[in-house]
């Protein structure tokens, strides 16, 4: 049986893949998808940010199954909004020791739902070794240690005790370093570059584990260095930054006595958690929440709870609205209703999912079930503009345009917490403005349901087993598993 690796390109977009493909400026990339399968058209989880995309890509199910709703979130127990790291200035006002726990421990051990299984622990009980390399979602059944480096423990007076779960071999950079029997010997150049959670670290120990003869069954890794690039300089300069991901793929081929052979012994699966948006330049591209929610009490970071009337945690190019006050939240959507540069603006009702377009007021509502099957088989009841999401039947299948896969995945945000929340997006080119948070103009964005954010390629070169098409990322996890339960090649 081969070996499976997994890499994980943040930010990777199919029409850049296919713009460097033509101009041959991505060999690995091209010789992976000219020896197996290419789809441009897989779909991603919304919201489209890493913690809710890694969470369904290991656990297989949409966030109201796995329970966590995106990036950054408010857990009305703890009163507290919850942050995995987006940006300095956020990791200042909440404190790092408070994102680093939830992003370290808490993600994993406390807030993934218990009720789900991960790829790591299915794989374990079939027998299978697994490393999780720098992916931020590794919930598994061996114990791990966090060792935070000297400076961060000198600049944050953070301590970390006790141990994190993980498969086999775990890394999360320079914080925890797998525990293999055998100790690996890590001598890594670029160790301080966000303490070794980058493309460069992530290929030095996949390379080791597999020279070594330490190479588990399936290898998932990680490459963040291209989000990084795009949010600063936006999609149309993606292809550079594609160039350098490709390079550091030759490197992993390249440990194999030819990439030829690289393929006889392992399947490879190339794809990314989200796309990005190009935001534009001028002000006006920010869509300022505090601004738009003045007439209302906004918590905001580091705050006390008890005198506000919402909590907005923004999500880039979407936002969670949480109505702190059951009769605030009327007022709240009509509020919200009169920007024209939010697209989508979605809320619980019934058992389903009511939406208004920002501006227009177009309305539409869906819940599960009913006669109408979209184009992945699951049911819908919809009533009222479908043209507000983008949805069309077509020979009685549910077909979707610019929101692909809309319906699953927007139930899947909303429902991903038991309390009143409101679900904004921004149309394209514009992203959320929250003080602490960052922003991107002229550069890159994401968070939303739009296409531009929502599909990510896929390529699976050297095994012929079938892949559920149209493709979607919250099936991989089932496809993983087949793979090594199959034994195919
Ligand atoms: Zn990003």
């Amino acid at each position: 049986m081969k070996k499976v690796i997994l890499l994980l390109v943040d930010s990777l977009m199919p029409n850049i893949l296919e713009d460097c493909m033509r101009e041959k400026t991505v060999p690995a990339l091209q010789f992976l998808k000219d020896r197996g399968r290419y789809w441009p058209n897989c779909v991603t989880v919304f919201p489209t940010m890493t913690a809710s995309v890694d969470s369904s890509l290991v656990t297989g199910v949409y966030p109201n199954v796995h329970r966590i709703p995106g990036l950054i979130w408010y857990n009305p127990e703890e009163k507290a909004i919850i942050n995995y790291l987006n940006g300095w200035k956020c990791v200042i006002k909440l404190g790092l020791s408070a994102c680093a726990q939830n992003v370290l421990y808490n993600l994993n051990e406390k807030q993934l739902s218990k009720k789900v299984t991960t790829l790591f622990e299915e794989l374990e009980c079939r027998g299978k070794t697994s490393a999780s390399i720098n992916a931020i979602v590794h919930r598994g059944s061996k114990k791990h240690c966090v060792q935070l480096p000297f400076l961060i423990k000198l600049a944050t007076g953070f301590r970390f005790r006790g141990d994190i779960s993980g498969p086999d071999v775990l890394t999360l950079g320079a914080m925890v370093q797998t525990n293999l029997k055998q100790k690996i010997p890590l001598n890594i150049q670029g160790y301080r570059r966000r303490f070794g959670i980058n493309d460069k670290y992530a290929v030095n120990v996949a390379k080791q584990l597999i020279e070594s003869n330490f190479q588990p069954d399936f290898m998932l890794v990680y490459l963040p260095d291209n989000d990084h690039e795009i949010h600063k300089k936006g999609p149309t300069y993606a292809g550079e930054s594609l160039i350098k991901v490709d390079q550091r793929i030759q490197e992993i081929l390249n440990v194999f006595g030819s990439w030829d052979d690289a393929l006889n012994q392992c399947v490879f699966i190339v794809t990314s958690d989200h796309g990005q948006t190009h935001i534009g330049k001028e002000k006006e591209f920010n869509i300022d929440l505090d601004k738009l929610l003045e007439p209302f009490r906004v918590l905001q970071l580091g705050e006390d709870v008890s005198v506000h009337d919402l909590v907005v945690c923004n999500n880039e190019r979407m936002a969670y609205i949480y109505p702190l006050k059951p009769d605030k939240q009327q007022q709240i959507m009509q509020q919200l209703l009169l920007d024209s540069r939010i697209d989508l603006i979605a809320w619980k009702e019934d058992r389903g999912v009511s939406v208004r377009e920002g501006g227009s007021g177009r309305k539409v509502y869906f819940e599960p079930g009913g006669s109408n099957i979209d184009i992945y088989g699951t049911a819908w009841n919809i009533t009222g503009e479908w043209a507000t999401l983008d949805v069309k039947v077509d020979e009685g299948i549910i077909h979707y345009g610019d929101y692909p896969d809309v319906l699953s995945r927007l139930y899947g945000a909303l429902y991903s917490q038991d309390i009143p929340v409101i679900v904004v997006t921004a149309r394209p080119r514009y992203e959320f403005k929250s003080r602490h948070y960052p922003v991107h103009l002229n550069g890159g964005s994401h968070g939303s349901l739009h296409k531009y954010d929502s599909l990510i390629p896929l390529i699976v070169a050297g095994t012929e087993y079938p892949v559920n098409e149209p493709p979607r990322l919250v099936d991989l996890k089932e496809y993983i598993i087949k793979l090594f339960e199959t034994g195919k090649k």
